[in-house]
């Protein structure tokens, strides 16, 4: 039986990897190491909970000793590291935790699985989850490429652009087997509703205004997350040992288009006169360094491992949106608190 490590399985993308190895691997031992900070939710995996296959280990990737001595205990033979900070805005605030989660943390799995290892690689493989935002900022033309060069702006992405040279450094350096991802902006359900999407979901729900930043003139490329999973799974088992591939949508969305049409949607399922949610739209203060435009090529991925995305954005939105507004409890479990606190300060 292969041991699995999957890390940060209970925020919102590492949970739908969870379930699906989980579901399709019974021969596979999962591990979901997660140290259940904010965006951590074990509601987002409950269902599988009790699954044979399945353990759940709270703890800090950023702590040494107890990563290298979980190592030590279970020998695992491939490690999913999806576990970070992962929002811009909080890494403008505080860019230090990010530098402690997402490069230390990843150097501490890097130390523990070089030693679990020790040059016997067979059959191994550590799998970075990365994002297109190392790569910066794109005019109106031009797609990011795999060969791209990294030109990250913010706090967050520059975290992210450090662990993922540190992989590929231990790659070259030490042989370790690797593969990496770069991918752009994933939604669907479980989603904090901290994250574009799932906000102006809540929002529109809650009657709130819809805040835009800047003119509303940013560009993403969005993807459905099962589909990010999937890719995810693929990369992991048939990748080409030490190569990135980029994940994306082939969907680029200005972000005040992107809101309209949510407005649209969730009028017609609210039952509400078209264009009611587009009047609470209102333009905020820029977020310092924003990057114009992100845009994917993700030609390579489907070329050689045959991924593509599995559903249309409007197709993916219409079952996120329906996942909102049947799960209400869940979001309004992790509205309250400490993200309540948050959202005063970040948008009052
Ligand atoms: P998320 O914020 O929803 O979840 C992160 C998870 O990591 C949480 O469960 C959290 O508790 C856990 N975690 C945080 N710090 C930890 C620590 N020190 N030790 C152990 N666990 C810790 O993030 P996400 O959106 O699911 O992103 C997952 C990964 O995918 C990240 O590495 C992110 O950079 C990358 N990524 C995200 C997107 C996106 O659109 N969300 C796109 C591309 C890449």
């Amino acid at each position: 039986m292969k041991k699995i490590l999957i890390t940060g399985g209970a925020g919102f993308i590492g949970s739908h990897v969870v379930r699906l190895f989980v579901k399709k691997y019974p021969q596979y031992q999962i591990f979901n190491l997660d140290a259940l900070t904010y965006a951590g939710n074990l509601e987002n995996i409950v269902d599988i909970e009790a699954a044979p296959n399945y353990t759940f280990i709270k703890g800090d990737i950023v702590d040494a000793p107890f990563i290298d001595q979980l190592f030590a205990e279970h020998q695992f033979d491939g490690v999913l590291h999806l576990a970070a900070e992962s929002h811009v805005d909080r890494s403008i605030t505080d860019p230090l935790c990010f530098v402690k989660t997402n490069v230390i943390g990843t150097m501490n799995l890097l130390n523990a699985a070089k030693a679990t290892w020790q040059g016997d690689y067979e059959g191994k493989r550590f799998y970075h989850i990365s994002t297109d935002e190392v790569y910066g900022s794109l005019g109106a033309e031009g797609l990011f490429t795999e060969t791209t060069a990294y030109d990250p702006n913010s706090p967050y992405s520059a975290s992210k652009a450090s662990s993922d040279h540190f992989v590929r450094a231990y790659g070259e350096t030490y042989g370790l087997p690797y593969v990496l991802t770069n991918c752009s902006n994933n939604y669907g359900p479980f989603h904090f509703p901290e994250k574009l999407i799932p906000l102006f979901i809540n929002n529109i729900i809650q009657n709130k205004p819809l805040p835009v930043y800047g003119n509303g003139k940013y560009t993403r490329d969005w993807l459905f997350v099962e589909d990010h999973a999937v890719a995810i799974d693929l990369v992991f088992h048939e990748g080409v040992n030490h190569d990135t591939y980029n994940i994306g949508g082939f969907n680029e969305w200005q972000n005040i288009d992107l809101v309209k049409l949510l407005c649209k949607i969730m009028d017609a399922k609210l039952g509400r006169a078209a264009g009611t949610s587009e009047q609470s739209i209102s333009y905020v203060k820029d977020r310092p360094g924003h990057d114009l435009r992100y845009a994917i090529d993700a030609s390579k991925i489907n070329k050689e491992l045959g991924w593509k995305p599995s559903v249309t954005f409007e197709q993916g939105l219409e079952r996120t949106v329906n996942w909102y507004l049947e799960n209400q409890t869940w979001l309004n479990n992790i509205t309250s608190g400490e993200y309540a606190t948050y959202y005063e300060k970040q948008y009052n």
